[in-house]
């Protein structure tokens, strides 16, 4: 059976997304579970933005193995020299070089004619093979471009050494049977094609991205971009895991197989989902909340009855866990730690203890533990590396109350506490965090979930805050509302400080 490669790009075009801000351990937590699911390709990042997308990207490409590592680059050298940089530690390397190709583009973005964008992409993929031996070259917005430059440009980059051809449906305009005979007719007029893998990259914008990409694999391509969840610009890129559940699911349509570890789909999705802030809809297939969930008394009957009478594949395929082991305040030291293990949390050294006692305390709270809660109490060990801690927090409001909040901060071994008023008490928690800290940080999007169901889940608070022109998400969960947004405030003000978007006043 013929194999078609997974190129992620969660932590390149997934990291664009509006709020999404991950730190250099954040990248590297991602990067290691994405070589575990098995992905062929993983683009860690664009060296060249940012000190801090460089560094994600040099740590990733030394320390994560079994995958090949890209870079993004610009056709420019300084772009390519700084790729090449980041990534020359990698087991294989490979730098990503792109230019825009589409009439629009050229004539207003780039302001080039299209000889000068065909000679500046030859130039480019020369330089890079000059570093490196497989090159990855993306005509920018190729979907809007002309069949025969496109082909040109192909051509001409092939015979400078690229090895995979990306053909992106950059602003999510393609339809699905339009878009396979572009890309029939860009493989027949181009050169050298045989010796080269075909990439497809597809958006979104019009819900698409998935139809697109599998209409590209009937056509013969060698390689799909996405990133998990479907995170990325704008409405997102074409999800991995519902592509891959295409393929697997309906192998008989396709034809073609992946590498994926299919049992991984579900873990990889709630990393992604905690360290970049951005929730997963409900009803979002294969990794939603009630992608397995039958409502309906007819439904729930026939489930009983047989399984297949309204289940295409079951969840265990993608690694939901349905009955996984129930931790509660009996659970000794061995059970939670081989849950620990199980779930691939594995804690430095001495962390374990604090978190046990911190699962000891929950316990006595609610009933039951789950592997949610778990996953939370990790994270929350992983944040005492985290510059700004929560020491102590007080609220008081009700009907006839100004709400007011105190709320007392670690700050570099110093105890910092203020006070404030606000509209409710999360406004004054938050107030008097900015307050304590001098800071200015504009609260964009606020929401409050139950973290799983049961009347006794603890609360899960997302928030997106401004701060200046940048826009940072932060997570927070407790079994108390208050404390939990508090939490997710101060994930976010950490993350605006660790990017040296916000200072500290000292006092
Ligand atoms: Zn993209």
């Amino acid at each position: 059976m013929r194999r078609i490669e997974i190129f992620d790009t969660t932590l390149r075009d997934g990291e664009q997304s509006p709020g999404v801000a991950l730190n250099a351990d954040e990248k590297l937590q991602i990067a290691h579970q994405l070589s575990k699911l098995g992905v062929n390709v993983l683009e860690a990042g664009f060296p060249i933005a940012s000190p801090g997308d460089f560094e994600g990207v040099r740590r990733i490409a030394q320390e994560v193995r079994n995958v090949s590592v890209a870079a993004l680059a610009r056709a420019n050298a300084k772009d390519i020299e700084r790729a090449w940089e980041a990534i020359s530690g990698a087991e294989s390397p490979r730098i990503h070089t792109f230019i825009a190709t589409s009439p629009i583009h050229m004539l207003y973005k780039l302001q080039k004619s299209p000889d000068d964008v065909l000679e500046q992409a030859i130039q480019a993929v020369r330089l890079a093979k000059s570093k490196v031996s497989d090159i990855e070259f993306s005509a920018e917005d190729a979907s809007r471009s002309d069949v025969d430059f496109l082909a040109k440009v192909f051509s001409g980059v092939i015979q400078a050494g690229a090895t995979v051809l990306n053909i992106p449906d950059t602003v999510g305009y393609a339809t699905p049977e339009e878009y396979a005979a572009f890309l029939q007719s860009i493989m027949e007029r181009t050169v050298g094609i045989e010796k080269v893998k075909v990439s497809v990259h597809c958006h979104n914008d019009l819900g698409l991205a998935v139809a697109n990409s599998l209409a590209a694999v009937g056509v013969g391509v060698h390689q799909l971009e996405c990133t998990v969840n479907g995170i990325g610009e704008r409405a997102g890129n074409a999800a991995l895991e519902e592509l891959v559940m295409a393929l697997h699911t309906r192998k008989d349509q396709f034809n073609v197989e992946t590498s994926i570890v299919t049992a991984e789909i579900a873990r990889t999705s709630q990393l992604v989902s905690r360290l970049t802030g951005m929730m997963i809809q409900h009803n979002k297939a294969i990794v939603g909340k009630n992608a397995f969930a039958h409502e309906s008394g007819i439904h729930q009957d026939g489930m009983l009855k047989e399984r297949s009478t309204y289940e295409i594949m079951s969840p265990s395929v993608i690694g939901i866990d349905v009955e996984s082991i129930v931790l509660g305040k009996h659970s000794g030291r061995h059970a939670v730690q081989q849950r620990l293990t199980d779930l691939g949390l594995n804690l430095e050294e001495g962390r374990f203890e604090e978190l046990f006692s911190r699962f000891k305390l929950l316990a006595d709270r609610k009933k039951e533990v789950t592997t949610s809660d778990l996953f939370s109490l990790a994270d929350e060990q992983k944040e005492k590396t985290d510059l700004i801690n929560l020491d102590y927090l007080q609220v008081s409001s009700g009907t006839h109350l100004v709400p007011t909040a105190t709320v007392g901060l670690m700050f570099q071994g110093q105890r910092l506490a203020d006070a404030a008023c606000g509209d409710g008490p999360v406004d004054a928690a938050f107030k008097a965090i900015d307050k304590v800290l001098g800071t200015q940080g504009k609260l964009i999007h606020y929401s409050l979930q139950a973290l799983d169901g049961g009347e006794d889940a603890q609360g899960e608070v997302t928030v997106s805050v401004k701060f200046g022109e940048n826009l940072v998400a932060g997570r927070g969960v407790s079994t108390d509302i208050i404390e939990a947004s508090v939490r997710g405030y101060l994930q976010a003000v950490n993350r605006a400080f660790s990017r040296g978007w916000i200072e500290i006043l000292e006092k």
